[in-house]
């Protein structure tokens, strides 16, 4: 008895996931995509193999589902399933949805930014997102000159741009703008926030890491010197490290850009004092004379658009 009684459950139980199997392919071969698809290559395709790719069918309804909905799924985001043809047998194929290609590509742009301490969201500024007035017209022109003749012939030497301006009026970002508009075309740019690049060369003497952080900024294909001259330096840090930094760009012909509060004659008068009070006037003229050769000064005036 007991042994009849459980073949039947058996039996009852194969047929009803039979049933349940064979609803659920009804509810597949329903949907307007696996139809069409069928309808399509049907010459090419047998009942047999038909149903022998169920199981895929299946999995093409499953995560077009999840993916119009936005729903997690066990593929990554941003992939859209579509049935493929793979000899006889249908199969499923996760293709990158346009969305996605733009993110990579946006985010591929980004990495060509290299920032040295400052906040992330400057590889976000743009040209077209540069807000244009009448006292940053001339640094915009001056930008959009230099991105055309870097782009047009990244080999030979281009002066950069020295933006002088009072704190808040977009240096900062239109340095970010110009770095930018080189990395959608494939160039790399270091934008290095000064002050504390100088002291980040001071805690690397006692670490022996003066040589190969210095070497970062001085060989970076287009340097961006962002807050040139808003602490006072030590004679080491003039002379030493940003004179030298000065000296390999000139000599290799490498663009390098600057920011500043002050203008080139202020930040001379600046430079020729040290942090211990010495006067070195000639001093800050050598850093004067390449900054002056690596740089055209442009001023930008405006309102602090900071906190609105
Ligand atoms: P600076 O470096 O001259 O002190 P910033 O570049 O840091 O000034 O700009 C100050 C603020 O204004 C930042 O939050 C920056 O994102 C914003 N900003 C500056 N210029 C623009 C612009 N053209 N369009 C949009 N936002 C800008
Ligand atoms: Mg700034």
């Amino acid at each position: 008895m007991e042994d009849v009684g459980k073949g039947l459950r058996a039996y009852s139980e194969r047929k009803g996931v039979q049933e349940r199997y064979t609803a659920l392919m009804n509810i597949v071969l329903a949907d307007t995509d696996v139809k069409s698809f069928i309808q399509l290559h049907k010459d090419e395709l047998t009942q047999e193999d038909i149903e022998k790719s169920y199981p895929k069918l299946y999995e093409f309804v499953q995560e077009k589902k999840k993916f119009l909905n936005n729903d997690p799924t066990m593929i990554a985001p941003g992939y859209e399933p579509q049935l493929i043809l793979n000899f006889h047998y249908i199969d499923v194929a996760y293709v990158p949805t346009e969305t996605l290609l733009q993110q990579r590509m946006e985010e591929e742009v980004r990495k060509r930014i290299n920032l040295l301490d400052l906040p992330r969201d400057i590889q976000n500024a743009s040209i077209s997102g540069f807000e244009n007035t009448s006292g940053r017209g001339e640094a915009l022109i001056s930008a959009l000159d230099f991105i055309e003749s870097y782009k047009h012939d990244p080999r030979n030497y281009h002066k950069g741009l020295y933006l002088v301006g009072s704190f808040g009026v977009g240096k900062t970002y239109l340095l970010g703008a110009i770095a930018h508009e080189l990395a959608i075309d494939g160039f790399e740019s270091t934008i290095v926030h000064f002050p504390t690049f100088a002291v980040t060369m001071k805690n690397a003497i006692d670490k022996g890491q003066v040589g190969e952080k210095m070497d970062v900024v001085k060989k970076a294909p287009i340097l961006m010197l962002d807050d040139i001259g808003a602490d006072s330096l030590s004679s080491w840090l003039r002379d030493d490290i940003l004179g030298v930094i000065l000296q390999h760009r000139m000599q290799e012909q490498l663009p390098t850009l600057f920011s500043s509060n002050f203008t080139l004659d202020e930040l001379e008068k600046h430079l020729s004092t040290t942090q211990k009070g010495e006067h070195e006037p000639l001093k800050a003229k050598r850093i004067m004379e390449r900054i002056r050769y690596l740089a055209k000064e442009i001023e930008m005036t405006g309102k602090n658009r900071r906190n609105g």
